[in-house]
């Protein structure tokens, strides 16, 4: 119920609010974010629960599959911000397995209209997985070709990122590192991805 937010807000305000009153009237003055979180928008994900970060910390742009798309004015308006204006260290995308936007590229539906424009931002994460398992004669199991192609996915992004010029600069001038991490809902763990593999390393190894 809608009601419960607002309840939540004002049991929010007379505790952890009121706890931390010092820190939330120097946060009111000026933000100074040292990440910014590319994030899907599911709402099993949440940057500050599975981070344990706080207000102020992390500079957060959620969508739909934690997409990056450089004809996103949207994105591109937050990058822009965050590089040029916070100066912000570093940038995170985090994908996430079971996640339905991936489910929707593999099982596109013909009544949404929206949905598919928006994935074909994804689409060559699924084409890339797909030619190295026919390269490899590979077949694998439904899920564990989805989990590849979460990852790919993310890979994918970090590319599209490097494509902004002004990402770019940032990153030659050893301003700006870019990070691809997983979650796992199941387990609730982050996974550090690796550059140029099929495969992600927890962060509990
Ligand atoms: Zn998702």
């Amino acid at each position: 119920m809608i009601s419960s937010l607002l309840e939540g807000n004002k049991r929010f305000v007379s505790t952890i609010f009121e706890q931390e009153k010092e820190y939330f009237a120097d946060l009111s003055k000026l933000q100074r974010p040292t990440v910014l979180w590319i994030g899907c928008s599911d709402s099993r994900v949440p940057v500050n629960t599975i981070t344990q970060t706080k207000p102020g910390e992390v500079f957060v742009h959620r969508n739909v599959g934690n997409i990056v798309a450089t004809n996103d004015w949207n994105l591109s308006a937050v990058l822009e911000f965050t590089i040029n204006h916070l100066h912000i260290p570093d940038i995170v995308i985090c994908g996430h397995y079971n996640c339905g936007a991936i489910n929707a590229l593999l099982n596109e539906s013909p009544d949404d209209r929206y949905i598919p424009i928006w994935l074909n931002s994804a689409y060559k994460a699924m084409e890339r997985v797909d030619d190295k398992l026919r390269t490899l004669r590979m077949q694998i199991p439904d899920l564990q070709r989805r989990r590849l192609i979460e990852e790919e996915n993310v890979r994918l992004q970090l590319e599209h990122l490097i494509e902004y010029p002004f990402v770019r600069k940032a990153m030659q001038s050893g301003k700006l590192s870019i990070h691809g991490w997983m979650y796992e809902m199941e387990t609730g763990e982050i996974m550090v991805m690796q550059k140029n593999e099929m495969d992600c390393r927890s962060n509990f190894d």
